[in-house]
C-alpha cells in the first residue's frame, strides 16, 4: 500500500452525472505509408448525503465513474478470490456497428446506455439485456462531406438529472430523455469553419455539459464547447489555439497563446483538439482538458524559431462555471511528433513530503507519466514509463522537456519513440486509490519520419481543402522497440512502474480497477482478461472472439454486480496492431457483452478474425503509372483515415483491395461523387475532380493486382516493409 489518501470525490450532493470521447485519427501518407489519442469533499462529512453515495457506489453514471475520472469502483462482489467464476451473462449486437467500439458505457437506475460510433446510443435493460430503446442520428447523413475526416470512433456518453448526452459525428450534442430515448434538444457545437470533428464523450459538469472537439490532423483549430444541461444554449466557449489576429482575439488567453506561433499559422487550423481527457474537478470549480497536437505535424509554418504554440500538447485549468484560462502546462512544446496530451486525466490527493497535494495524473502520448498540481499548474513530477528517445528527461525546475538534439528530424529520416501512436494513447487509465497505482496499456512502437519536399508541397497545396498533409512523412513501425504492449501498473508516487504485464499485441484496451482486488482489460486479440491489482496475476480470461479497445466499465442491480465491456475494433489501431492486420474485419458482429459469477450465456455465434486477404481484380484493366503514383498521393490524404493504407487489411472501413464494388469503375465514381453509401459512412467526395477519382481508381486496382499477385498478405506486407536506413537522433 502506498501513503495514498485519496478519496474519489464525487460531488456527493447531487444527482449522479455523466460522462464523454475522438478519433485520434492517424493521418496517412501517401505512398510514404505514413501513418498515420475527485475530488475529495472528505467523505467523512455530510451524513446527510448518505443515500446518494450509495446509489453512486452501484450506478456508473460517468464516463470515468466519478468525477475525478478514476475508473476504481466500490463494487467487491466480484473479486480476486472469486473472478473465475465469472461467466457471460447476456450480450447484445450493436447492430448498426460495423467497426470500432471505443466507449465506456454508462448504468443509471438498472439501465445501461451503450454508444455506437456516430453518436448511436442502444439502452437495454442491465440485469437481462432487454432492448428498451435505441437512438440513431443519421450523422453521416447529416453531413455527406464531413464524415470524411474520421470514420467513426465514439468514446462514450454523459448523464445528468434524467438525460443521457451524445455528441454525433457532425457535431451536435442531443440530449435524450434517459427513460424514453425522446431528443430532448440538439445543438451545434463544431464551429462553423474550424475542421473540427468529434469522437469524444461529453461530460457533465455542474449544470452544463461540456463537449471538446478532435481533429488536429485535418486543419482544425480545437475548441470546448459547454451547454447549459437544461436549455442546450451554448454557455461558454474556449478556443485551444489562436485564430487568425486580424479577425480579433476571443479572449485574453488567445492573445497570450498567438505570441507563441509564427508564420500564418491559422491557415493550417494549428490543432490542439481536446478530444479526450476532460476532468471536472467539482472540488476546485475547474476542468481540466488535455490538448492535441500542433498541426501540421510539421512545424515550418508554424514555429519558425522554436516557439511552443500554446495551447497545443497542453493540459489547461478552466474554470469550469466561466470557462475562463486558469492554468496550463505544456507537455510538449513545439510538438513535431504528434504527441497529443490527450490521454485521460486521473484526479487524487497524494502525500507527498507529509503534506497533502491535489494532483492530476496523466501517462501521456510522449512516455511521461506526470503528476501536476492541479491548484496552481506547477509539475511535481515526470517519468518514463516506456522506451524514449526525443528527451532525456523532464526538468522539474523548468517544467521544460530536454530535448536529445536531431531528434526533430531537421534532414534526414530519424527514428523516434514513442511514435506517433503514443507510448499510451486514449485507452482509458484507471487509479486504485486504495492500492495506489495507476493501470494503463503501453504501446511499444516507433515512428519514422522523414523530411519531405513533396510533401511539403502537399501540405501547401490542401490549405483549405479537406484533405491534408502533416508536411513529413511518418512511419510507424510496431515491431520496434520490441513488438507488441504491456499493462502497465504505476505509483505516482514512487514514480515507477510496480509490475508490467507482456503482451503480444501493441494496441489494446483500456482498464477498470475495483476494490476487489481487480483490474479489468480487453485485448486486440479479443481476449478480456481480469488481473489482481496489487500483483498483476492473471486471474481469468475469456475469449470474445472480436478485438476489443474499449474500457471495462461495472454496475450492481439488484444486488447483482456485473461487468461490462463493449468488442469492437478497429479505427486508429487497427490500421498497425498486429493482431488488426489478422482481421477483426468490417463488418464481423461488434457486441456489448456483460458478465456477472455464475453467468452461463454463449455468444450466439463467435466471429473469427479473417486472416487472409482475398484481393479482386480485372485482368483486362491497364494501369498507367502516372495515375497509380498520384492516386497513391490522393489516397494517402483521401481514404487512408478510414479505409488504412492499402497495404493494411485493417479493422475500420472496408479494404478496398476485396471489395468488389470499387472494381466497378463507375460504381466507384458514383459512391464517391453522389455519397451512396453515405449511411453506412462512406463519405461523399463530390469535389474530387474526374482525373483525381481515376488516379485512385487506378491505384486501389494496382494495390489489389500487386497483392494477388505477390501471394502474400497484408501482415507480410507490413512487417516486412521498409525504413531500415534510418537512425535514432
Ligand atoms: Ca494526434
Amino acid at each position: 500500500m502506498s501513503e495514498v489518501t485519496s478519496v474519489i470525490c464525487r460531488s456527493l450532493s447531487q444527482d449522479p452525472i455523466v460522462q464523454r470521447t475522438d478519433v485520434n485519427r492517424r493521418r496517412v501518407k501517401p505512398c510514404c505509408r505514413a501513418v498515420a489519442l475527485a475530488s475529495c469533499i472528505a467523505l467523512s462529512v455530510l451524513p446527510k448525503v448518505a443515500r446518494s453515495v450509495e446509489q453512486a457506489s452501484t450506478d456508473w453514471p460517468r464516463y470515468g465513474l466519478d468525477t475525478g475520472e478514476t475508473r476504481n469502483s466500490h463494487l467487491t462482489q466480484v473479486n480476486a478470490g472469486n473472478v473465475r467464476h465469472l461467466g457471460l451473462a447476456w450480450s447484445a449486437e450493436l447492430t448498426n456497428e460495423a467497426s470500432a467500439l471505443e466507449g465506456t458505457p454508462l448504468e443509471i437506475d438498472g439501465i445501461l446506455y451503450a454508444n455506437g460510433g456516430f453518436g448511436a446510443v442502444y439502452a437495454f435493460d442491465a440485469a437481462t439485456g432487454r432492448a428498451l430503446w435505441t437512438y440513431e442520428p443519421k450523422a453521416n447523413e447529416a453531413d455527406p462531406r464531413g464524415a470524411r475526416r474520421t470514420y467513426g470512433s465514439d468514446r462514450g456518453l454523459a448523464y445528468y438529472k434524467g438525460r443521457i448526452y451524445t455528441a454525433t459525428k457532425d457535431g451536435r450534442l442531443v440530449a435524450l430523455d434517459a427513460k424514453s430515448g425522446n431528443v430532448s434538444w440538439s445543438v451545434k457545437f463544431i464551429v462553423r469553419g474550424t475542421n473540427g470533428v468529434y469522437s469524444g464523450a461529453p461530460r457533465a459538469l455542474d449544470g452544463k455539459i461540456i463537449i471538446g472537439t478532435a481533429g488536429s490532423e485535418f486543419a482544425a483549430r480545437g475548441s470546448l464547447t459547454a451547454v447549459d444541461a437544461e436549455t442546450g444554449k451554448i454557455a461558454w466557449r474556449f478556443f485551444t489555439v489562436p485564430g487568425n489576429p486580424a479577425e480579433g482575439f476571443e479572449d485574453s488567453a488567445q492573445q497570450m497563446a498567438a505570441k507563441t506561433w509564427s508564420g500564418e499559422w491559422w491557415k493550417y487550423g494549428g490543432g490542439g483538439a481536446p478530444w479526450n481527457g476532460i476532468t471536472y474537478d467539482d472540488e476546485l470549480g475547474q476542468v481540466y482538458i488535455g490538448t492535441g497536437n500542433a498541426g501540421p505535424w510539421s512545424d515550418k509554418v508554424r514555429s519558425h524559431q522554436g516557439q511552443d504554440n500554446l495551447f497545443t500538447a497542453s493540459i489547461i485549468a478552466l474554470d469550469a462555471n466561466t470557462g475562463r484560462y486558469v492554468w496550463h502546462y505544456q507537455t510538449t512544446p513545439d510538438d513535431v511528433w504528434d504527441y497529443d496530451a490527450t490521454a485521460d486525466i486521473a484526479l487524487t490527493t497524494l502525500k507527498i513530503g507529509g503534506k497533502p497535494h491535489k494532483v492530476l495524473l496523466q501517462a501521456n502520448k510522449n512516455g511521461f507519466f506526470y503528476v501536476i498540481n492541479r491548484v496552481d499548474g506547477k509539475l511535481i513530477a515526470a517519468d518514463k514509463f516506456a522506451p524514449v528517445n526525443w528527451a532525456t528527461h523532464i526538468d522539474l525546475r523548468t517544467g521544460r522537456p530536454v530535448e536529445v538534439k536531431g531528434s526533430r528530424y531537421p534532414e534526414r529520416r530519424t527514428i523516434i519513440f514513442p511514435s506517433t501512436f503514443g507510448a499510451h494513447d486514449w485507452q482509458a487509465t484507471s487509479y486504485n486509490e486504495k492500492i495506489g497505482l495507476v493501470y494503463f496499456p503501453v504501446i511499444h512502437a516507433v515512428s519514422v519520419f522523414t523530411p519531405s519536399r513533396e510533401s511539403e508541397a502537399l501540405m501547401q497545396q490542401n490549405v483549405g481543402r479537406m484533405l491534408s498533409d502533416q508536411g513529413v512523412d511518418a512511419t510507424v513501425r510496431t515491431e520496434r522497440p520490441t513488438p507488441g504492449g504491456e499493462l502497465v501498473a504505476w505509483d505516482p508516487l514512487a514514480r515507477r512502474a510496480v509490475w508490467r504485464i507482456s503482451q503480444s499485441s501493441d494496441f489494446n484496451g483500456g482498464t477498470l480497477t475495483t476494490d476487489g482486488n481487480l483490474v479489468f482489460q480487453g485485448l486486440a486479440d479479443g481476449h478480456f482478461n481480469a488481473y489482481s491489482a496489487d500483483k498483476g496475476h492473471k486471474l481469468w480470461s475469456f475469449d470474445a472472439h472480436m478485438g476489443i479497445m474499449a474500457a471495462p466499465m461495472t454496475y450492481s442491480v439488484a444486488g447483482q454486480q456485473y461487468v461490462c465491456v463493449l468488442a469492437g475494433y478497429g479505427g486508429g489501431g487497427g490500421e498497425t496492431a498486429i493482431i488488426g492486420y489478422a482481421g477483426w474485419k468490417w463488418g464481423l458482429p461488434r457486441r456489448v457483452l456483460v458478465f456477472r459469477l455464475g453467468g452461463n450465456a454463449q455468444l450466439p455465434t463467435a466471429p473469427q478474425a479473417v486472416t487472409h486477404l482475398k484481393p479482386v481484380d480485372d485482368v483486362a484493366l491497364r494501369l498507367r503509372s502516372a495515375h497509380v503514383t498520384a492516386g497513391g498521393a490522393l489516397y494517402g490524404e483521401a481514404c487512408t483515415p478510414c479505409h488504412g493504407e492499402a497495404v493494411i487489411a485493417n479493422g475500420n472501413a472496408p479494404d478496398l483491395r476485396v471489395s468488389p464494388l470499387a472494381l466497378d469503375r463507375t460504381a466507384f465514381r458514383r459512391v464517391l461523387m453522389e455519397g451512396l453509401l453515405v449511411s453506412k459512412g462512406m463519405p461523399r467526395f463530390d469535389d474530387l475532380s474526374d482525373d483525381e477519382i481515376g488516379s485512385l481508381y487506378e491505384y486501389i486496382r494496382a494495390r489489389a493486382r500487386e497483392d494477388l499477385h505477390s501471394g502474400r498478405d497484408g501482415a507480410a506486407a507490413v512487417l516486412g516493409a521498409e525504413s531500415a536506413n534510418a537512425d535514432e537522433p
